[in-house]
């Protein structure tokens, strides 16, 4: 993936991640420790209350394997490869490593089987060579793909496999099940922007998709990126003290994210189309699991595609990396809707991620659990939270029904029932508990400082940590811990202490995002923040993706306010593709702009393709360069379009997280 040191950070992906990733513990680094007895012995217990014996996930998993390439090893650009599932070796091992939760082991095995798989005649779908999958339905005389991966390399590597075993139909149609970047971003590794204009290729989406992919992660984009770091881990090395899996899929792949934009969008529900000689009916699930997402069933072959609102776990109603909360209510009723109008029509279910369960009776049963997890959620965290708990109380309090609890795919791998129920909370009731304690503390330094010095100071709570952690209370040490480095992050000690502590839990965790966080906290602990650059990808492809209002949107967001205080300025853009013009306008540190409009009082006028704005957002030319060559036309004072641009910060992904920023909070 080219790695741009752009200014914009474009997160058009829910887990887009571009960090090379080195895999060995670099010299001078400190290498995880080993699983304390607390943990052997809460492994240990957890594998006992588990259905382990039931293997037919396994036996799902594998069902019409055509074949595979040695590893799934795809090369990537550079020396690093973009997918291999080489390093997970240790996951061979039948029984779990004692530094892995053992449900999760599960899970890691489940999730390293790669390969063609045969659904049904005529259904395919690649696995295991991405954290997604792609399925591939033969037409009449062409191929439809749903879902690409999440890039290039994979995606045609992917394809690459199913020519491999079946005839070389060319791929007439592509269809983005939702608006999340490992189900499109790999589009240019199967198809060919040149077709598409040509009209040999068709592209379809959800009704709103380009919409969401451009503004669901854009705003709070390179938050988002650091914090995926954490839920995604890619900078862990893989072994069973280091990184095992993600809970939807082995691992996030390298290499390149593109885009090309629908053809057409499915706008209603329900919707029927005939595409060479295959029948689809399309459900549309928008602000279920993606803002803009849709399920397809398929009347000949009775195949039910869930997308990814039907998967093998428990999925997010809150990503840790951050996001809008989802409505588990909403997510219920589209897998209720698909049981009424599907279900008694559907031999197979697949999804996006994992594997398919065959079966009318079985396809069911699943579908069941599912909608009936989501809302379980729901409803218990509202009954709850109007019995008055907070959001770490009904995290605490509640539990799932032992129906649900044995089931593994409503195993929290990826989502967990205690973040879910907190994202229920944040959705009706937002961040504040309502304890007046808690409406305006101290700062999290500030607080720490304080918090220490009551203590009895830095030495005398390490000192007690240390018992509690020799009693395996590691969410406490953790917790105190992480007060003793805001006081003081130089402090050797608790920093050690607190890593040790984050590591335990990260080895307890059955959620792979959970295990992923803890580790990288531990890593940082020990470590530091990493010397990378930690570039976020502004690709082209994406840029393109937002419309004027959303590029002026993410303008103000950059503004620094400081920079900008006490000036105005009021800016016209005329642009040239769409010929849409806007009147932008600086007055107390807030940029606003008027669409379809251009202001009579003016600073300057500029003129251009958004093109070229694209280009000088990242850093690909200047606007100074774009006047030179003509690309860029300025009425008025040219000096405001400088003055402008020197006001907008350029964000970096590398912030402290598990330590204090160097400002002190
Ligand atoms: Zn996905």
């Amino acid at each position: 993936m080219k790695i741009i040191n752009a200014p914009l950070l474009l997160r058009t992906a829910a887990i887009t991640i571009t960090i090379a990733a080195s895999y060995s513990v670099a010299q001078g680094q400190v290498a995880p420790k080993g699983p304390e007895p607390a943990t052997l012995k809460a492994n240990a217990e957890l594998a006992k209350t588990l259905p382990f014996a039931n293997r037919q996930d396994f036996d799902d998993a594998m069902r019409g394997f055509v074949g595979t390439i040695p590893d799934a090893l795809v090369p990537g650009t550079g020396p690093r490869p973009a997918w291999t599932m080489k390093p997970y070796d240790f996951l061979k091992q039948s029984e779990p490593a004692d530094s892995v939760n053992p449900s999760l082991w599960r899970q890691a095995q489940l999730n390293a089987i790669h390969g063609l798989f045969k659904v049904t005649e005529r259904v395919y779908q690649v696995r295991g060579f991405d954290i997604s999958n792609m399925t591939i339905i033969e037409g009449d005389t062409s191929l439809i793909i749903i879902d690409v991966l999440l890039t290039t390399e994979t995606a045609r590597a992917a394809l690459e496999l199913y020519y491999q075993h079946r005839p070389k139909k060319p791929v007439g149609t592509v269809i983005y099940s939702h608006s999340h970047g490992d189900h499109f971003g790999g589009v240019k590794g199967v198809i060919s922007e040149a077709d598409v204009a040509a009209g040999k290729v068709q592209v379809l989406a959800p009704a709103g998709f380009l919409e969401a992919v451009a503004g669901e992660n854009v705003m709070a984009g390179t938050a988002m990126s650091r914090r995926a770091q954490y839920q995604f881990g890619p900078l862990l090395p893989p072994g069973p003290r280091g990184y095992v899996d993600t809970g939807l899929g082995k691992k996030v792949a390298g290499g390149t994210i593109t885009l090309i934009a629908p053809t057409g969008t499915i706008d209603k529900t329900m919707e029927k189309r005939v595409i060479d000689g295959v029948e689809i009916v399309f459900q549309l699930a928008p602000g279920s699991e993606a803002p803009s997402e849709m399920l397809m069933y398929f009347p000949q072959f009775r195949v039910l595609d869930m997308a990814e609102d039907v998967t093998h776990n428990m999925h997010n109603l809150y990503t840790i990396r951050g996001s809008e909360v989802r409505d588990g209510n909403l997510w219920s009723r589209y897998i209720s809707e698909a049981m009424e109008t599907f279900g008694d029509r559907s031999d197979v279910i697949i999804a996006q991620h994992h594997w398919p369960v065959a079966g009318q009776a079985r396809v069911g049963a699943l579908m069941k659990k599912q909608r009936d997890m989501y809302k379980f959620i729901n409803d218990q965290s509202l009954r709850l939270l109007n019995l008055g708990y907070t959001p770490g109380e009904i995290a605490e309090t509640l539990h799932m029904p032992a129906s649900l609890e044995q089931e593994w795919s409503a195993r929290g791998y990826y989502g967990t029932l205690r973040h879910n129920a907190k994202a229920v909370y944040q959705k009706y009731l937002g961040w504040y508990d309502a304890n007046p304690a808690d409406l305006d503390p101290l700062p999290p330094a500030e607080n720490a400082r304080k918090t220490v010095e009551y203590m009895g100071g830095a030495d005398a709570v390490i000192a007690r940590a240390r018992g509690d952690f020799a009693k395996g209370e590691y969410r406490w040490v953790a917790s105190a811990m992480n007060q003793v480095v805001f006081a003081d992050p130089a402090n050797r000690a608790a920093r050690e202490l607190g890593a040790d502590a984050l590591e335990q839990l990260g080895f307890q965790a059955e959620a792979a995002t959970w295990r992923n966080a803890y580790l990288v906290g531990a890593m940082e602990l020990r470590n530091g923040v990493p010397k990378i650059l930690g570039n976020n990808t502004a690709n082209a492809d994406t840029l393109k993706a937002l419309n004027n209002e959303m590029f002026f949107d993410f303008l103000g967001v950059r503004l620094n306010a400081a920079k900008a205080e006490g000036k105005t300025m009021v800016i016209n853009w005329s642009f040239t593709d769409s010929n849409q013009r806007i009147a932008l306008n600086l007055d107390n540190s807030a940029l606003t702009y008027v669409a379809g409009k251009q202001a009579p009082n003016a600073d300057a006028t500029v003129t251009l393709a958004r093109g070229t704005f694209d280009a000088v957002t990242l850093q690909r030319t200047t606007f100074p360069d774009a006047v030179k060559a003509g690309l860029v036309k300025i009425d008025g004072d040219p000096r405001k379009l400088d003055e402008l641009m020197s006001m907008l910060d350029t964000f970096k992904v590398m912030f402290e997280v598990v330590e204090p920023k160097p400002s002190g909070q």
